[in-house]
């Protein structure tokens, strides 16, 4: 997968792990770890699934927590 915020920019770049609130592939420069103490149950998690791809929030608890610039943003302004 390619990381969305580069792709933004027009630059190919492979994704080390996926948005935990939003699916985004994310590449180590845009990934933002963070300690979400609110995590549980407080956001909506929607995965932006499709394309052919079938994912489930079952799926992604082997991942990293690992949210896109723009997830980080809204959780921060959120808190
Ligand atoms: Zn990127
Ligand atoms: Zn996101």
């Amino acid at each position: 997968m390619l990381c969305y915020d580069c792709a933004q920019q027009g630059k190919d770049v492979d994704t080390i792990g996926i948005c935990i609130l939003c699916g985004r592939g994310i590449c180590k420069e845009h990934s933002v770890r963070e300690d979400l103490p609110v995590m549980k149950g407080e956001y909506d998690v929607e995965l932006e699934c499709g394309m052919g791809v079938e994912c489930s929030t079952k799926d992604m608890q082997h991942l990293p927590q690992m949210l896109c610039p723009t997830c980080h943003k809204v959780v921060k302004e959120n808190y």
